[in-house]
């Protein structure tokens, strides 16, 4: 496995890093830093999403003829790291990430030719209909009922955890079509306007006080055939397709901005000139995160060369996906404990971006709680840990 890079890749994080040296404002650079959850606000992803947009470089893993920049595998990876280590914000992965490359594969050329410009445009913004409150981890059990009644389908129940469906215009998502044979046989793939009379967007706010997932719930919702993606019926063989991409991206670039960061907070000194880094207990965790961090990295790095022999992530995106959320929680906890008292203080306003409120304790300190808290979703959301490992069981250990 090779992994320096050639003098044009070399060239291309250049390039890279002087583009996010200019257009990375404080604003940008705040609301990344600041945010608590796994997901970033729409107001400031939209805001990131629009700049790189015109830059052309929305889409680093779409094909070239789909608006995307076409980059290779070694660039990708220089964009993810360069991004996260430069704090810049993420972009929704819900259109770009997952509904995107899910319509390459499976969308019908009209469309892909309607929605995907508008997904890169931003003028459209998904959530994922997947969930419901008795199907997660078992998918193929979901119920959400679509009727047949002339050209339209007639949508009624409800989806859970919806990701930001309070901002979305459009929805991606499975519904039971069809009963009667085995679960994965009756399930359709279909495209839906939010705005559709019947649908209900109930807020589910987390135990830290954010506003990311919600309940929708569908009333005789009607949706045209024409926005069934793949074959009616035959929607499960596009709903696994698309998980490859929510479960692919890994990033250890953002483990080593956190660890970078929680380095320099446990060299802070307290008021009896002592710091925590001196600690032995501390320092021994610490460096033992950094080691795991390390070998996170270097899984990356073989999922990488797995990919640029042409084979698929594989079981290995369960592997990576389990690792960082691990990590990520680990690192969450770290903080709070080097915060100590100042980790629990309540003071959500310190949070705004712009503002100019006093702090109690480190202003980079007042994500440190609810970011915490937001965390324990991590191993949960996308598939939790204990169904990756149910995969790697069986897909690399043979079990
Ligand atoms: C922050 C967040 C955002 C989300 N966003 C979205 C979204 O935008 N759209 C969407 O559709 N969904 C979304 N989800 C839902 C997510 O995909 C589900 O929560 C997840 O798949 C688990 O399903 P569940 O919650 O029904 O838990 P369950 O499947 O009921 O699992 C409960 C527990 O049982 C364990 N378990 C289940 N089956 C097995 C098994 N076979 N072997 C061992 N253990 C098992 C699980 O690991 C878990 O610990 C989101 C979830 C979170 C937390």
């Amino acid at each position: 496995m090779d992994i320096s890079f050639s003098a044009q890749h070399q060239a291309f994080r250049d390039e890279v890093r002087t583009f996010l040296d200019n257009a990375l404002t404080d604003e940008h650079r705040q609301a990344a830093a600041f945010c608590p959850g796994m997901f970033l606000d729409y107001e400031y992803n939209m805001a990131w999403h629009k700049v790189l947009y015109k830059q052309g470089w929305v889409a680093p893993a779409w094909p070239k003829e789909y608006g995307g920049t076409g980059w290779d595998l070694m660039q990708r990876y220089i964009w993810t790291t360069e991004t996260g280590l430069a704090g810049a914000p993420t972009t929704a992965p819900m259109g770009l990430g997952m509904c995107g490359p899910m319509l390459i594969g499976h969308g019908t050329e009209a469309q892909k030719a309607y929605y995907l410009p508008r997904i890169l445009s931003g003028e459209d913004y998904w959530c994922q209909g997947y969930s419901e409150p008795t199907s997660g981890s078992d998918l193929a059990s979901l119920s959400l009922k679509a009727v047949t009644d002339g050209e339209d389908f007639v949508l009624n129940g409800s989806k859970i955890w919806t990701t930001h469906a309070h901002y979305a215009n459009r929805m991606f998502l499975l519904v039971r079509s069809d009963d009667s044979g085995k679960p994965q046989d009756g399930i359709t793939f279909l495209l839906l306007d939010m705005d559709t009379p019947g649908i209900k967007v109930d807020p589910i706010v987390f135990a830290s006080g954010t506003h990311e997932v919600n309940q929708v719930f569908f009333d005789d919702v009607r949706v045209p055939k024409k926005n069934i993606v793949g074959e009616e019926n035959k929607g499960w063989t596009v709903a696994k397709y698309l998980l490859e991409f929510e479960r692919g991206g890994g990033g250890a670039a953002r483990l080593h901005t956190a660890l970078g960061k929680l380095k320099r907070f446990s060299q802070a000194t307290d008021t009896s000139g002592q710091k925590l880094a001196d600690d032995p207990t501390f320092s021994k965790k610490l460096h033992e995160a950094a080691v795991q961090v390390e070998a996170i990295q270097f899984t990356e790095f073989r999922i990488m060369a797995a990919m640029a022999k042409g084979g698929s992530p594989g079981p290995e995106s369960s592997i990576m996906k389990t690792l960082s959320a691990r990590m990520n929680q680990y690192l969450s906890e770290l903080m709070v404990e080097t915060l100590a008292f100042y980790a629990s203080v309540h003071q959500p306003q310190a949070r705004a971006v712009g503002q100019n409120v006093p702090v109690v304790g480190p202003a980079n300190g007042v994500t440190a709680f609810p970011r915490y808290f937001n965390l324990r979703a991590s191993s949960i959301a996308g598939g939790t840990n204990e169904v990756q490992a149910n995969i790697v069981a069986k897909m690399v250990l043979g079990l």
